[in-house]
């Protein structure tokens, strides 16, 4: 028997730390959780694509009161993504996350974000690597008020993927 290892490299970040650009894709991933429709789980997710023209492509979460028909904020932006321009890459995906959860009704938009980063899901990170397999690797930002992570592929956080398409 041989035991294997597998390891992964990220970039711990300190707000001033970040460069323009990736703060410009942040940004429109937080406007994004002030477009979140999440009733039920009161959690705001936005999610920014900076696409390989440089051009932003960016969603939320959207859930649905029979809770298996929402969608994540990743699964969102990269789906509008593919849609708005068939065959394009995606570069780097930015994700961001209030939970609104302990704020009353109608003061939402005042609860802060989220000062560790939220990592996407298991169904996103798939159908997010899919478009890495056909284009090239995807840097995933990860932002926390107080630190962001950045990962230099989709697929550093998805080992042992399903990759038979
Ligand atoms: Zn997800």
């Amino acid at each position: 028997m041989k035991e294997n290892k597998i390891e992964i490299t990220y970039k711990s970040v300190a707000p001033e730390e970040l460069s323009v650009d990736d703060r410009e894709l942040i940004s429109k991933a937080k406007e994004m959780t002030y477009r979140s429709y999440a009733p039920y789980s009161r959690f705001h997710v936005g999610a920014a694509i900076r696409m390989a023209d440089g051009s932003i492509v960016a969603g939320s979460n959207q859930e649905n009161a029979a809770y298996p028909s929402g969608i994540c904020a990743e699964r969102n932006a990269c789906w509008q993504a593919s849609a708005l321009n068939p065959g394009m890459g995606m570069k780097k995906i930015a994700i961001a996350a209030r939970n609104v959860g302990e704020m009353p009704k109608g003061k939402e938009d005042e609860a802060k974000f989220q000062s560790s980063p939220i990592s996407p899901c298991g169904a996103c990170r798939q159908a997010l690597l899919e478009y890495e397999h056909l284009y090239g690797p995807i840097e995933v930002i990860l932002f926390g008020a107080d630190n962001t992570y950045v990962f230099p592929s989709i697929s550093s956080l998805l080992p042992f993927s399903f990759t038979e398409f």
